[in-house]
């Protein structure tokens, strides 16, 4: 069956079940995660989801944890499905909402969305807007396609900061980031409307951006997809990307392979990091069998071809012209995907965080409190701007991200 079939009423009940006696017994990280999987199992707006929003904001209020406690009431008190919970039941979550209130005096703010974006040394290069007014892209026979400095830069000046042209969040991430923009998931997120995949969203405006572009043709077979490794994000490039620029830019084409390594490098091209056409000119290495055989990436390609038919990808929401036929389509699609799979090859990078580590204990040092800082990797993404900077064994460039952005 199905992960989009799965949702279930009664395991929803369950599993809120469950929670409320972990409650009972003062385990409420336990009791949050069994309300978390009632959920997530709770078929979409049915009582059930309501029921497990209202228990979970009681675990959240004895978190203290008061903004998202708050925001679980309202999802139950303004949806008009509400009607079918027990009066008894909203006049306990409007008491508890009262309660949380009086407690929230200062206005928790989101210091996620309040912390600051890096700044571009000197502002942005108008040619390419990741870029720094003091980079250039250039171009030369024996360098390739290639940034340089047009002025001396300071030790730390910011030369590129750039959002991805589409990114996949990695499974081990799956209950603690989410699914749409990578960030750390708050502890009142939501579960995906339709599938019971380990796939989760900060909120309403994730959940519901997600599905609009990519997640109502992955849904209920996200745990497959992230079993192709690259493939995944090949799939994530298509359906991130308009269909009239799949038809246009042909990647096996002579006109694409001509952009190929040049493309930005002249004033007149604006290299932007949301344009097809960056990422279409980025290196494939199709001719000198540096990547994987062709063979391999194309039974790849048909594969995921045939995916994207079945999950409703041709479907006239996304504007395929009428005078293209289903075996074109077909075709189409094969060559994009070969094309971006193999410039994934050469270009993906992995998106990563800094995290403290949590303190462990040694044979050794048996109370020894270690503290760490490690880097994880959270998401793969292809950056376009960033793809142009070309490994040296003395870099003169750091990377960081803040969250899915690089700078
Ligand atoms: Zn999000
Ligand atoms: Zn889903």
């Amino acid at each position: 069956m199905s992960k989009r079939c799965e949702k279930s009423a009664s395991k929803s009940t369950g599993r809120r079940n469950s929670g409320n006696e972990a409650f009972g017994r003062k385990k409420v990280i336990e009791a949050l995660r069994l309300y978390n999987q009632a959920l997530q199992s709770a078929p979409h707006l049915s009582p059930e989801f309501f029921l497990a929003l209202g228990n979970r904001s009681a675990a959240l209020r004895d978190l203290n944890k008061l903004k998202e406690c708050a925001e679980d009431i309202d999802r139950v008190l303004e949806a008009q499905e509400s009607s079918t919970i027990p009066t008894s039941t909203l006049e306990r979550l409007r008491a508890r909402r009262s309660e949380v209130l009086s407690q929230l005096h200062v206005k928790e703010e989101d210091d996620r969305a309040t912390e600051s974006a890096p700044q571009l040394f000197i502002g942005c290069n108008p040619s390419v807007p990741s870029l720094s007014k003091a980079v250039d892209i250039r171009f030369s026979k024996e360098k390739g396609r290639h940034l340089i400095a047009n002025r001396k830069l300071a030790k730390g000046s910011v030369v590129i900061v750039e959002d991805p042209y589409a990114k996949v969040l990695l499974p081990h991430c799956a209950l603690s980031h989410c699914h749409f923009c990578c960030r750390e998931l708050p502890l009142n997120h939501l579960p995906c409307t339709t599938c019971i995949e380990e796939v989760n969203f900060c909120n309403e405006q994730c959940r519901d951006e997600a599905l609009l572009k990519f997640h109502s043709i992955e849904c209920g077979n996200v745990e497959k997809l992230n079993n192709i490794g690259l493939g995944y994000l090949a799939v994530r490039l298509v359906l991130c990307s308009d269909v009239d620029q799949l038809i246009e830019y042909d990647l096996a084409s002579d006109r694409v392979k001509s952009m190929q390594r040049v493309f930005g490098s002249s004033p007149a091209d604006v290299y932007s990091s949301s344009d097809f056409r960056s990422v279409a000119s980025l290196e494939s290495h199709d001719d000198d069998g540096e990547t994987a055989s062709n063979e391999e990436v194309e039974l790849t390609a048909v594969k995921l071809t045939r995916f994207l038919r079945e999950n409703g990808y041709f479907s006239s929401a996304r504007c395929w012209p009428a005078n293209i036929s289903t075996k074109e389509q077909d075709v189409i699609v094969v060559r994009a995907l070969v094309g971006l799979v193999r410039r994934l090859i050469c270009n993906a990078h992995a998106v990563t965080k800094v995290v403290d580590s949590l303190p462990y204990t040694t044979d050794e040092t048996e109370s020894q409190e270690v503290l760490d800082r490690n880097e994880v990797y959270i998401a793969s993404g292809l950056f376009p701007t960033t793809s142009l900077a070309n490994h040296s064994c003395i870099p003169n460039l750091f990377s960081r991200y803040r969250f899915d952005t690089f700078f």
